[in-house]
């Protein structure tokens, strides 16, 4: 039950999450001065060359607390002037690696500003200003970090897609049944989806790097795990595993889980989720460690942009 008494000023005192967004376009390069030139570009590949290269980064800020007698948790323009002065203004138009002395390569305990280290030093800059619970950057619409405030813990995720057709049916079902179940999914020639795969990662970002894991190798296993197999396929006739299971978007997702969760693992990160979107109108989320089923904040989802 509510208590009178808050209802009379505004919520004063009940707990809300609110998300704030804001964009910068920052260059950077990935070069560790320890390294031969031919050690960088076999690391880092294109993102070695000089002078670098940049990205418009977009923040999604997720702060908590009680609301206030103005039926606030806080004041947007001091939350926007946080943002600004601490870290926009000085990272917008600016190289990365030297804005900031925690990316300066030439001290020993410097990183690269990759997304995953950008986002963490952000949230230690933000911490002591905004009662900050979680923060995402994005480099694209397709590659984004989420931190929680937990040590060198972060999350990466990737989106990437393929195209396919399926048909939902059970095999020793008629096909009323089925269509009594599917819908217009069970007619009897299938149709076909653009399907969207976020594939998020959690890790422990390297100190010096600034890395959860090398991304060129976990974009090399979702493409040779799921999109190349998958991509330009009829679901319940080519892949072996929907011959007597229903391609479902829950079930193409947690089949992928099944295929990524081991290898993931042997570059030394741990699958954390798997959303199939099969339309703009529905989506399905596995979550492939138990535990951390919350630790997602869905606020942050809600702003997530929906690009191909
Ligand atoms: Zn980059
Ligand atoms: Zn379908």
């Amino acid at each position: 039950m509510i208590e009178t008494s808050f209802k009379a000023k505004h919520g004063q005192g009940r707990n809300c999450v609110i998300t704030r967004r804001a964009c910068f376009s920052s260059s950077h390069r990935y070069w560790l001065p320890e390294f031969s030139e031919d050690d960088n570009f076999a690391r880092f590949g294109a993102c070695a060359l000089a002078p670098g290269h940049g990205h418009n980064y977009e923040l999604i800020v997720s702060m908590a607390g009680e609301l206030d007698t103005a039926g606030m948790v806080l004041n947007l323009s001091d939350v926007k002037r946080f943002i600004r002065d601490e870290i926009t203004d000085q990272l917008d138009f600016r190289f990365l690696n030297d804005v900031w002395p925690e990316f300066d390569l030439t001290n020993p305990k410097g990183c690269l500003p990759t997304t995953e280290a950008l986002v963490r030093v952000i949230w230690t800059r933000l911490r002591p200003h905004l009662p900050i619970t979680a923060l995402r950057l994005y480099e694209h619409p397709r590659l984004w970090a989420d931190y929680l405030g937990n040590a060198m813990d972060a999350y990466l995720t990737i989106r990437t897609h393929f195209a396919a057709a399926h048909r939902l049916a059970q095999e020793d079902l008629s096909q009323e049944e089925n269509e009594k179940i599917y819908g217009k999914c069970a007619r009897p020639n299938g149709h076909g989806h653009n399907y969207l795969v976020d594939v998020t990662v959690r890790g422990s970002i390297d100190e010096r790097s600034g890395m959860v894991c090398d991304l060129a190798a976990l974009q090399c296993l979702i493409n040779d795990l799921v999109i190349e197999p998958f991509d330009h396929t009829h679901l319940n006739k080519d892949i072996k595993h929907f011959k007597d299971c229903v391609p479902t978007a829950e079930n193409i997702a947690l089949h992928i889980v099944d295929l990524l969760s081991k290898p993931i693992q042997a570059i030394g990160v741990n699958l954390h989720k798997i959303r199939l979107q099969e339309s703009p109108n529905n989506a399905a989320e596995v979550y492939a460690e138990i535990p951390q089923i919350n630790a997602m904040p869905a606020l942050l989802n809600s702003m997530a942009t929906n690009e191909a």
